[in-house]
């Protein structure tokens, strides 16, 4: 009786040792998913972002660290990039090219189409009117059996009035222990503060030694602004109290410059329109106390591509004030009107020597006439 208990209770040990065994076993692969759980965090942080590709966005307006390490992108290969900008789904320019060429007959119809788009992409009406009798000639009024050859006819007519015989550099020749001086002048608003961060960034890409003069002493926040530009873009900023005198802060930043010996110093004025008498003296002031020190060999008109011919009519009066030598035209990526090129060279008489096309760092260009064109066309 004794021995048959003593079986039980082996068996009964055996079958419970036995399920222990199992369970344990079974439970195993759920204790591995947890540890990897629970050490995912200590991972060194560096790993996941190694393998996240770069974002566009932030890579256009880098922290001031990111902009240090990174080079600067070269001038040359700037307004190929832009260029899909300029050739984006806004364009009206290349649609009404579309239509005129698809079009059964090239009737007067179709004709007043296409200077209306010319028109109202702010070429202007009498580049507009040179432009479609120069291709109605070209093409005939049957029309062109050869898309192509219309094509190559508008490209070429649209490059002879931006004019590609234009000195379109910046003139940044100096003595030794003598900066270049830029002024950057215009009205509020159109792009001057971020034009001499932009440009700052494109002189360094140069291999140029820059320092900012922020002379917008009217607007509270305007040398803030440009002291963080000048942190992004690695140019140090030379600013006064707010309503200084714009002259005097212009003045410091020259005599700073010439003291450091820097090749390039840039300075953004203030672009109050109050009267035409004002903005003289003021901007007028500026320059003679900065020549002084140093010759100012730049004086860059900003102009809103945005604004149309109300910007255009501003513009005019800064280049009756201050002898303007290259007009920088901005914000060309959000317009459907790149045609204002055309349009401000001949109001002016002075050439676009880079153009705007986003808000980030290195979304400025030397104006490259032939590329502009073919962005026009959206080719
Ligand atoms: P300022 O008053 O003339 O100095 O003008 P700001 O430099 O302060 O620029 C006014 C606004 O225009 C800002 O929001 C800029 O980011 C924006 N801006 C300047 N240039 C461009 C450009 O080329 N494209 C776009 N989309 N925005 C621009």
């Amino acid at each position: 009786m004794n021995f048959l208990w003593v079986a039980i209770a082996v068996v009964v040990v055996v079958v419970v040792v036995g399920l222990v065994v199992w369970t344990l076993r079974r439970r195993k692969p759920v204790d591995s998913v947890a540890s990897v759980a629970l050490e995912t965090p200590t991972r060194p942080p560096a790993e996941p972002a190694a393998e996240t590709p770069p974002a566009e966005a932030p890579a256009e307006v880098p922290s001031v660290e990111d902009a240090s390490l990174e080079t600067p992108e070269q001038p040359a290969s700037r307004m190929v990039r832009l260029r899909r900008r300029l050739a984006s789904s806004r364009n009206g320019l290349a649609r009404a090219l579309a239509d005129l060429l698809s079009a059964d007959k090239l009737d007067a119809a179709t004709w007043d189409a296409f200077e209306t788009t010319l028109l109202s992409a702010d070429l202007g009406v009498g580049p507009t009117t040179e432009l479609v009798d120069g291709l109605r000639a070209k093409l005939g009024v049957e029309g062109t059996s050869d898309p192509a050859v219309a094509r190559q006819a508008l490209h070429d007519d649209l490059l002879t009035l931006v004019d590609p015989s234009l000195d379109r550099s910046l003139s940044l020749t100096h003595d030794a222990g003598v900066p270049a001086v830029v002024m950057m002048v215009g009205v509020n608003g159109t792009g001057k503060t971020t034009t001499v961060g932009k440009l700052g960034r494109l002189l360094v890409a140069e291999g140029n030694t820059v320092l900012f003069g922020a002379a917008d002493t009217f607007r509270a926040a305007a040398a803030e602004q440009l002291t963080t530009w000048g942190g992004r873009v690695g140019v140090e900023t030379v600013s006064g109290a707010e309503g200084a005198d714009p002259a005097s802060v212009a003045y410091q930043a020259v005599e700073r410059g010439v003291k450091d010996g820097v090749d390039v110093v840039l300075v953004d004025t203030a672009g109050r329109l109050h009267t035409k008498v004002g903005l003289m003296d003021e901007l007028g002031k500026v320059k003679r106390v900065i020549e002084k020190l140093a010759p100012v060999t730049e004086v860059l008109l900003v102009i809103d591509a945005t604004t149309g011919q109300n910007g255009l009519a501003q513009a005019r009066i800064f280049a009756e004030v201050v002898d303007v030598t290259g007009l920088v035209l901005t914000k060309l990526d959000g317009s459907a009107k790149g045609g204002i090129v055309v349009a401000v060279q001949r109001e002016l008489n002075v050439p676009v020597k880079l153009v705007g096309l986003g808000e980030g760092v290195d979304d400025l260009a030397p104006f490259d006439p032939e590329q502009f064109v073919q962005g026009l066309l959206g080719e």
